[in-house]
């Protein structure tokens, strides 16, 4: 791209940062607005497969990363007695995509990380942008502290409410995935507890995963189907979860009830209908703005983080911005769109409250020869970057 362009990356999440580095590192000069006033650590843990960790080493901070967070043998879905209903070597994916696969690690250590390596003076903080006006000549930004922006591009990271988005897409909708969910990481987990694998346990209607992190930390999640934004689920403490899952295998309820009040971080899963559209002429819009996805997969973050590698790289290569946003768009929709469609699917099944379709469920993983979810990775972790 011609080196007089100016780019203003909206959002300093994993997705506005890790593009940051990206094009630094091919010379390209960016800006970023961030709302936040500071950067503060925080959220709970994130689960990385082997295409983001692939995606990493393109941009040469995978080691960085990797060395903060923890690798993991296996992934195992369990019923709610603690039987194992299907089990994944994450080794061997490792060995045979080449890249860690099923890599755990804290959102505020990631961060710290990707902060790391940005050019010091590239984001300018409590940047809320609240409108934007594009022509034919670029793009005015509009902000909250009454201060405007032109610019000729922009690269809208800024999250699932994305201004961007709602303001080129109207149609677009953000779906409630019918469950709820808390999130903690706590630092005293129990002994015994398998700190070589992350493990989910489905019930009915109910899910509970158990994330090991480095140093000794563990993260967890609970899910429980619900109403929309319900105020009961917004005030439920420790002890409410406690009765909801005292019926799981251990040690499920003994890590609840390690947790605290404060600890525990609050959330309805929601996701984003898939779109047909990221490039918009001056604007293109990319991770969860453009694919939010329920967490079932583990790969919003991922995407994210694919997304940067992919578009920076066009940035790179070719000398029409424009002609970059719309390549990426042709590279990344019907990829972005088969993740979401399977996380959506995948979260309904693994959330089943009915008792005998939960048995049957059940009874269906465990039959389900290991070939076919190989055939799923398969395809998340041939992924092309160019
Ligand atoms: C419960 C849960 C568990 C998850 N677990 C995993 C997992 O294990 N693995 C995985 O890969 N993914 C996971 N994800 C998904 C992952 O968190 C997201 O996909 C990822 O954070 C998206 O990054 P992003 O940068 O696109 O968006 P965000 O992280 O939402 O960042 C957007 C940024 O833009 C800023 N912003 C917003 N609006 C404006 C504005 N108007 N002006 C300026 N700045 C603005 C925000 O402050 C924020 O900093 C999980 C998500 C949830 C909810």
């Amino acid at each position: 791209m011609n080196s007089r362009n100016r780019l203003i990356i909206a959002g300093a999440g994993i997705c506005g940062l890790t593009l940051a580095i990206a094009l630094q590192r091919k010379g390209i000069d960016v800006t970023i607005v961030e709302q936040a006033p500071a950067l503060k650590p925080l959220g709970a843990g994130l689960v990385l497969a082997a295409n983001a960790v692939k995606a990493l080493t393109e941009i040469g901070i995978d080691q960085e990363v990797l060395k903060v967070g923890k690798a993991l043998k296996k992934l195992v879905i369990k019923d709610r007695r603690g039987r194992v209903l299907t089990s994944t070597d994450s080794e061997q994916i490792s060995r045979r995509y080449g890249a860690i696969d099923n890599f755990t690690i804290h959102r505020a250590d990631l961060h710290d990380v990707l902060l790391k390596h940005l050019q010091p003076g590239s984001i300018q903080l409590g940047k809320q942008c609240v409108d934007f006006k594009q022509n034919s000549e670029g793009v005015t930004l509009y902000f909250q502290d009454g201060s405007i922006i032109n610019t000729d591009y922009v690269i809208a990271c800024d999250g699932i409410h994305s201004i961007f988005r709602r303001k080129l897409l109207p149609q677009s909708e953000v779906r409630y995935a019918g469950y709820t969910c808390w999130r903690a990481v706590i630092d005293n987990p129990l002994p015994g507890i398998n700190m070589e694998e992350t493990s989910e346990t489905w019930g009915q209607g109910s899910r509970f995963g158990i994330v090991p992190l480095a140093s000794g930390k563990l993260y967890w999640f609970a899910c429980l189907n619900a109403d929309a934004s319900s105020a009961l689920m917004r005030n439920y403490t420790v002890e409410d979860l406690q009765s909801r899952f005292n019926n799981f295998h251990d040690p499920v309820p003994a890590l609840i009830k390690n947790t605290l009040n404060e600890q525990l971080i609050w959330g309805d899963i929601i996701d984003l209908k898939p779109l047909t559209q990221f490039a918009f002429d001056n604007i293109v819009i990319m991770g969860d703005a453009a694919h939010a996805t329920t967490p079932n997969m583990g790969q919003g973050a991922c995407m994210a983080i694919e997304d940067a590698v992919v578009l920076s790289n066009l940035l790179g290569k070719l000398s029409s911005v424009q002609d970059a946003f719309r390549k990426f768009e042709g590279m990344r929709l019907a990829r972005t769109q088969k993740i979401v469609k399977g996380s959506w699917q995948l979260g309904r099944v693994a959330q089943l409250e009915n008792p005998i379709l939960a048995q049957l469920r059940n009874a269906a993983i465990r039959a389900t020869p290991s070939s076919v979810a190989e055939k799923q990775m398969k395809f998340l972790y041939e992924v092309s970057f160019h």
